[in-house]
C-alpha cells in the first residue's frame, strides 16, 4: 500500500513532454508594420525531430538543466518564461525543474526556443493539475512569441500576419525530407533586419503549393518552395547556396531554406532517395536529418519511461516517383 502511494505519487510529479521543431516550406515578405514586425505569410509543417523535455515539480522556484550547456538556464530560455506565464497566471505556489534535451540546433530557423515553450506551457496543465483551458494556453503561447500557438497545433498550417494567425491545411504524415544545417547560427532579429523589400501586392501568393501539396504533386510541390529570406542569408553565407547545389545535384525535388535559416530543406520520394542525398553530403561539415512530416500536435505529453521517441513514429509512408531537380540554387540579387 505505501509502495502502490509512493509510486503514484512519483507519477503524477513528473511529465515527460515532446517538442518537435518545424520546418517553414515557404515563406512571403508582405509589408513591415508599424510595430516593427514584417506582415509575413508562412507555410510551417512539423517535423519528427524533438527536443525531449521532463518536467519535475519541486515545491518552489523554476530552474532549468539543459544538454546543451550554451542554452541559457534562467529568464532568457523560452522554457523558463513560459513556466513564469503559468505560475503567475494562475498564482500557483509549486515550482519547477525543467531538463530539456536539446536534440532540435539551436537558431537553426527550426523554432526550437518556441516549441520547447509551447511543451513546457502543456505540460505544465498536467504537473499542476490545472484546467488547460485552449483559449487560455493559445493566448499564453502568443504572448511568449509568434511561432509559439503553431507547436499547439502543429501538422501543415499556413500563417499569416505577423505569423500569429493560423489556418490549419490537411497533411498527410511521413513525407521524407532531409535537413541539412552548415553548424553556425543565425539570429532571427538579424535576417529579418537585412530586409530590403516587400512583395509588391501585399497578399501572398501560397496558394498553387497549398493546391500542389493537397493534391500531392511531388514535381510542382517542390518548383513552388520559396522564402523571400533566402537570398538574403545566401548573399551573406555561401555555404546556404554550397547546401543547395549539392541537395539538387543528388536529386532533391525541391530545396529551400526553413524561416530565418540556415537550415535547408530537401524534399525526397522515398528513404532510399534521401539516403542518396545523405550521400551526397559526407565529407561536408554539415550536420544532416532524414525526417518525416507529422500530423499535429507538435508538443505531446508522452509516457515516461523509454520507447518515447517521435522517430519511432515517423511513418514512412513516402511516395514514389521519379527524382528530379527543379529550380536553381542562383539567387542572384534579383529578390533583393
Ligand atoms: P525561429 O525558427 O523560431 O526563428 P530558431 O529555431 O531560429 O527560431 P531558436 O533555436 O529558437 O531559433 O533559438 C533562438 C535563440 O533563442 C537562441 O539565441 C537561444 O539562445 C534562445 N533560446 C532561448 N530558449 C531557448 C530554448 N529553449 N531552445 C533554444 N533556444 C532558446
Amino acid at each position: 500500500m505505501i509502495a502502490s502511494t509512493a509510486l503514484t505519487h512519483i507519477a503524477r510529479s513528473k511529465v515527460f513532454v515532446e517538442a518537435q521543431a518545424k520546418v517553414n516550406l515557404a515563406l512571403e515578405l508582405l509589408g513591415k508594420r508599424d510595430d516593427g514586425y514584417h506582415e509575413i505569410a508562412t507555410l510551417l509543417q512539423g517535423v519528427n525531430l524533438a527536443d525531449r523535455i521532463l518536467l519535475e515539480e519541486r515545491d518552489d522556484g523554476i530552474t532549468i538543466s539543459s544538454s546543451d550547456p550554451s542554452l541559457p538556464e534562467g529568464p532568457e530560455n523560452l522554457a523558463w518564461r513560459a513556466a513564469r506565464l503559468v505560475q503567475e497566471a494562475r498564482q500557483v505556489s509549486r515550482g519547477v525543474h525543467i531538463m530539456i534535451e536539446k536534440r532540435i540546433p539551436v537558431a537553426a530557423g527550426l523554432g526550437g526556443g518556441s516549441t520547447d515553450a509551447a511543451a513546457v506551457l502543456l505540460g505544465l496543465q498536467r504537473l499542476w493539475g490545472l484546467d488547460g483551458n485552449p483559449e487560455e494556453l493559445r493566448a499564453w503561447a502568443m504572448s511568449l512569441g509568434m511561432d509559439v500557438p503553431f507547436f499547439l497545433r502543429g501538422g501543415r498550417v499556413l500563417a499569416e500576419g505577423r505569423g500569429e494567425r493560423l489556418t490549419s491545411l490537411p497533411s498527410r504524415p511521413g513525407h521524407h525530407l532531409v535537413l541539412v544545417n552548415p553548424n553556425f547560427p543565425l539570429v532571427t532579429r538579424d535576417v529579418y533586419g537585412w530586409v530590403g523589400f516587400v512583395r509588391p501586392k501585399g497578399t501572398h501568393g501560397l496558394g498553387p503549393l497549398i493546391a500542389a501539396l493537397a493534391r500531392g504533386e511531388a514535381a510542382a510541390v517542390g518548383s513552388l518552395l520559396h522564402n523571400d529570406l533566402e537570398p538574403l542569408v545566401a548573399a551573406r553565407y555561401p555555404e546556404v547556396g554550397e547546401i543547395c547545389t549539392v541537395l539538387r545535384g543528388a536529386g532533391a525535388r525541391g530545396v529551400v531554406m526553413s524561416g530565418s535559416g540556415p537550415t535547408m530543406i530537401a524534399l525526397a520520394d522515398s528513404a532510399p532517395h534521401a539516403a542518396a542525398m545523405v550521400g551526397a553530403t559526407r565529407g561536408r561539415p554539415w550536420s544532416v536529418w532524414v525526417l518525416a512530416t507529422t500530423p499535429g500536435p507538435a508538443a505531446r505529453i508522452r509516457p515516461l519511461g523509454p520507447g518515447a521517441a517521435t522517430e519511432r513514429e515517423a511513418d514512412s509512408r513516402a511516395r514514389r516517383g521519379r527524382a528530379g531537380a527543379s529550380g536553381s540554387c542562383d539567387w542572384g540579387v534579383a529578390k533583393r
